[in-house]
């Protein structure tokens, strides 16, 4: 690849998080001279607050669920003490790890690393600045032929009376202690993550959603089997209803509902909606555009209003997911300094919320596919083996959409134990357009609970005409 020597590096990212450190590794790999800043920590949000640290608290949350359940398996195990102290320091531990992982793997791939707050002074300059977490970076000036805006999203605060008492999920993972009675705010993603972690972690929920049922978007079916699987976790649901105030009573806290009702706890987890880190970017100094909610506007091609300055990940106005953000980072990179034009799916992309049980999808829902004309739905709901002798009240809820005209599988849905494992294989089939035939003439594997998806025989209904 020629080298632009008008310009200190050919491409420069900011924000190391998931698809910063993708893009940023494959251009150095396809040759180019890269760049990336970085203001807090290496990774970003999935590896530091979230994904990652929250998959490991689910992990943790369901260590007592085996103990109470080897005992219908024979086993006379007794529960002991849950220390919150030694999880997180675990965890903190396993983060430090990754963090030396991203660093030295960008090392390793020739990327300059600068750690600091970038503002854009104009389309291809860059200066960074200290930051609170990094009050020693050393300012410096950089220009780049192209510059990708990677610096992600961060949670929302509602704006109500007292909302500086709650916390969010930046905070929740280094809370010094475990609360003991915990109202989460949100029915989305984190909300419904948070409920079951903190519920399975010996604590009384109380969660608070807007919608009659939790996760607006996803299938209808799946969204009431949640809605039960999470009164079976023991969590007590505020549907409905929004809160109006928090306020502080010696050491409790306070929510007060539209509903009239309040709910008293130690701690309020505020999980209502991320919105985009652009605020200090200096985005008025170049032509990028952003949405009414702050989001960066892209085109196809990741590319923002300003030529040759690109966004991706959840700063755009695009799907904020960690593996979506990754994707556009590789195909970002490879269109830039490889002039390859790689396919993904991004209409399949799976989806899971890892609530125990966890949920999980890929394509349409029923909802949607009958928009396109009539479906046929396959549905089965069974008591996994497992709890055939653990006696633990849980279903499985297992749901194939498919397009009656084409009999393609345009959504596969589950509620249920490995969900989100057993969807990643089910996304190939979704996104290959495999259609029902082919998933009658698979031997299943016996005996699993994914075998169902490959022998549901009889159509439950057809919707939409
Ligand atoms: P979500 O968008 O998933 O959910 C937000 C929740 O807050 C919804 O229940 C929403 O209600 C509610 N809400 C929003 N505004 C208000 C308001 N003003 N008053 C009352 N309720 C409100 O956001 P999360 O914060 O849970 O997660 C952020 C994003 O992070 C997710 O969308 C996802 O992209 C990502 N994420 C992905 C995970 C995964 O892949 N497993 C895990 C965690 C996060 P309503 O539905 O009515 O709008």
């Amino acid at each position: 690849m020629p080298e632009d020597t008008s310009y200190d590096v050919d491409l420069l990212v900011i924000g190391a998080g998931s698809g910063g450190v993708r893009c940023a590794r494959i251009a150095a790999g396809h040759g180019a001279r890269v760049a990336v800043v970085e203001s807090r920590h290496w990774g970003g949000t999935c590896v530091n607050l979230g994904c990652v640290p929250k998959k490991l608290m689910v992990q943790a949350s369901e260590y007592g669920d085996y103990v109470q359940d080897s005992h219908g398996f024979g086993w006379n195990t007794e529960q002991g003490a849950f220390d919150w102290g030694k999880l997180i320091a675990a965890k903190d531990k396993e983060i430090s790890r990754l963090n030396g992982i991203y660093v030295s793997m960008l090392e390793k791939a020739g990327v300059r690393l600068l750690t600091g707050f970038a503002h854009f002074e104009n389309a291809h300059t860059i200066v960074t600045k200290p930051t609170a977490l990094a009050p020693d970076a050393k300012p410096e000036r950089i220009t780049a032929k192209q510059i990708v805006i990677a610096t992600g999203s961060t949670p929302s605060k509602l704006d109500i009376v007292g909302a500086e008492f709650a916390i969010t999920s930046d905070e929740v993972f280094g809370l010094k202690e475990m609360p003991k009675r915990v109202c989460i705010i949100g029915g989305g993603y984190i909300g419904i993550e948070f409920a079951g972690i903190f519920a399975g972690l010996g604590a009384k929920v109380d969660l608070v959603y807007r919608q009659a049922l939790p996760l607006r978007g996803f299938d209808e079916d799946m969204r009431t089997a949640l809605h039960e699987a999470i009164d079976q976790r023991g969590v007590t649901q505020h549907v409905k209803a929004s809160p109006t105030r928090i306020r502080k009573d010696g050491d409790d806290l306070v929510v007060t509902l539209d509903n009239g009702s309040d709910v008293t706890v130690d701690c309020v987890l505020l999980a209502t909606g991320r919105h985009p880190k652009t605020a200090g970017l200096g985005l008025e100094n170049t032509r990028v555009r952003t949405t009414e909610e702050g989001r960066i506007e892209v085109d196809h091609h990741s590319e923002t209003a300003e030529p040759g300055v690109f966004a991706i990940g959840d700063v755009t106005n695009r799907l904020n997911l960690t593996p979506v953000a990754i994707a556009e980072g590789h195909i970002l990179a490879d269109r830039l300094f490889a002039h390859t034009a790689r396919s993904w799916s991004f209409d399949t992309t799976p989806k899971a919320v890892f609530f125990t049980p966890p949920l999980a999808s890929v394509g349409l829902t029923e909802e949607e596919a009958a928009e396109n004309g009539a479906t046929d739905i396959y549905l089965s709901k069974f008591r996994p083996m497992r709890h055939t002798l653990s006696g633990r009240e849980r279903r499985t809820l297992m749901k194939l959409v498919v397009d009656q005209a084409t009999q393609k599988v345009v959504g596969a849905h589950m509620l249920g134990e490995d969900a989100a494992e057993l969807m990643q294989g089910l996304a190939i089939a979704v996104t290959a357009g495999l259609r029902k035939a082919d998933f009658d003439r698979t031997i299943g594997i016996h005996p699993t609970s994914a075998e169902e998806f490959v022998t549901m025989r009889t159509r439950t209904r057809v919707r939409g005409s």
